[in-house]
């Protein structure tokens, strides 16, 4: 691993340096519910500023998909920016025309600014390598050199990620680097037994990681949306609850394969039904095997792990000494189906080695349901990022900065 570093790039005094951050926070109405990821870019910043560079912010939000939408605008995040350096931080409404020029050029030695949400133009996200190196051509003129700090985006072909940082001279920032040390330690030689803990609602996204997982760790722990595919595989019937009908196979495969490995993968025993989708809707406790047996029938949608297996899962969690988590157990947003996340957060502040929370909304999870970031090992800001790199997959945005697997 030689990522490189930010002293790699010279010195930075009075150079304008474009600083890709991944500030993809969470929002409702405006405001942003969980800032962690902006608190997780201060030390970089602080090192930039610190060092006379005039930084431009830039970063995505949501998925806008090349178009400008207004609930997307990183406005409320250079807010908040502002507030937490203490200084003025200037927005620019575009993210490399004529206001983001403005501002860049209205900077002094040590200033901050932030440029419009990334996504809102195509070339961003393009499947087109030629779209995408065309639209970094446009970001580069927007600075000197780059630290590329957005760890939750460096799986991701992208053009701030990937074609700005060929184009320019560029490093990783902090929050990679240290990003990175935590994650070695759970695959380099992570400390027996090693329990992966999955939820969230990308079911699909995930179930991979299940497959690269399997050689390497004691338990596998399934909540959140994906566990109805594995209740499904087994053919129990899941009312309306998240299903993907395409992946019973693969996910039938999955716990094969775990067998003859000896790798416990863990399923819940009971499920939290919902009469549908809604914070207020009626609920219900029911056996993993008879989601359907409620008076909601096959309406009924299973939105949280059941008391039993949360304390099932909390029970192995502790007595691990590795424990990776992505993705919640239920649909946390609402107190009535926060249960199994809570209890599984728990646990792992009662791990006896190393603990992290990998994913933007794990992380938001923890931080809504009270917990602080220093009761974990390490709250990481990427899901999919940290997901595929204990996968051993190649990640361009890394190993354009120099990083090998
Ligand atoms: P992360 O950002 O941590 O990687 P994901 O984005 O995959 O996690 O998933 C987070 C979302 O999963 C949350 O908004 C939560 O409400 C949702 N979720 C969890 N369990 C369920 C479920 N049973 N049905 C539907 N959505 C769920
Ligand atoms: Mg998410």
């Amino acid at each position: 691993m030689s990522l490189r570093t930010i002293e790699s790039l010279g010195s930075l005094a009075g150079k304008t340096v474009i600083l890709r951050c991944d500030l993809n926070v969470p929002l409702k109405d405006g405001e942003i519910t969980d800032d962690g990821r902006i608190r997780a870019s201060l030390p970089t910043l602080g090192a930039l500023t610190g060092a006379g560079a005039r930084v431009v912010v830039i970063s995505h939000l949501g998925r806008p998909d090349g178009e400008v939408v207004e609930k997307y605008s990183l406005a409320p995040v250079a807010a908040r920016l502002s507030e937490l350096l203490g200084v003025d931080v200037p927005f620019a409404a575009d993210t490399c025309g004529p206001s983001a020029k403005a501002v860049v050029a209205s900077l002094g030695d040590g200033d901050v600014a932030v440029m419009e949400n990334l996504r809102f133009t195509p070339g961003e996200t393009s499947k087109s390598a030629d779209e995408r190196r065309a639209f970094a051509g446009q970001l580069a003129e927007l600075g000197d050199v780059l630290v590329s700090d957005g760890f939750g985006v460096v799986h991701r072909k992208q053009a701030s990620v990937y074609e700005l940082a060929e184009i320019l001279p560029s490093s990783a920032g902090l929050l990679i680097a240290s990003e990175l040390d935590v994650l070695d330690r759970l695959t380099a030689s992570p400390q027996k037994p090693y329990a992966v803990v999955l939820g969230g609602s990308k079911v699909s996204d995930k179930l991979g990681v299940i497959e690269h997982l399997l050689p390497r760790v004691d338990s596998i722990l399934i909540g959140g949306g994906m566990l109805f595919t594995f209740l499904a595989a087994q053919g129990h019937a899941v009312g309306a609850s998240l299903l993907e009908n395409d992946q019973l196979d693969t996910v039938r495969g999955y716990l094969d394969e775990a067998t003859k490995r000896g790798v416990d993968i863990v399923l819940p025993t009971d499920v939290v039904v919902a009469s549908t989708f809604a914070a207020d809707a009626e609920h219900v406790v029911r056996p993993a095997d008879s989601i359907e047996n409620t008076e909601f029938g096959d309406a009924g949608i299973g939105l949280d792990i059941g008391p039993d297996t949360a304390a099932a899962f909390a029970g192995v969690i502790r007595s691990s000494k590795t424990v990776f988590w992505n993705g919640p157990m239920g649909v946390f947003e609402f107190d009535a189906f926060s249960g199994g996340t809570k209890t599984v957060a728990q646990a792992l502040t009662e791990v006896d080695g190393l603990s992290v929370v990998g994913g933007g909304d794990s992380a938001a999870a923890v931080r809504a349901l009270g917990f602080s970031d220093d009761q974990f090992g390490h709250i990481s800001t990427g899901g999919g990022a940290s997901l595929e790199f204990l996968e051993g997959k190649h990640l361009p945005g890394l190993e354009v900065l120099g990083w090998q697997a």
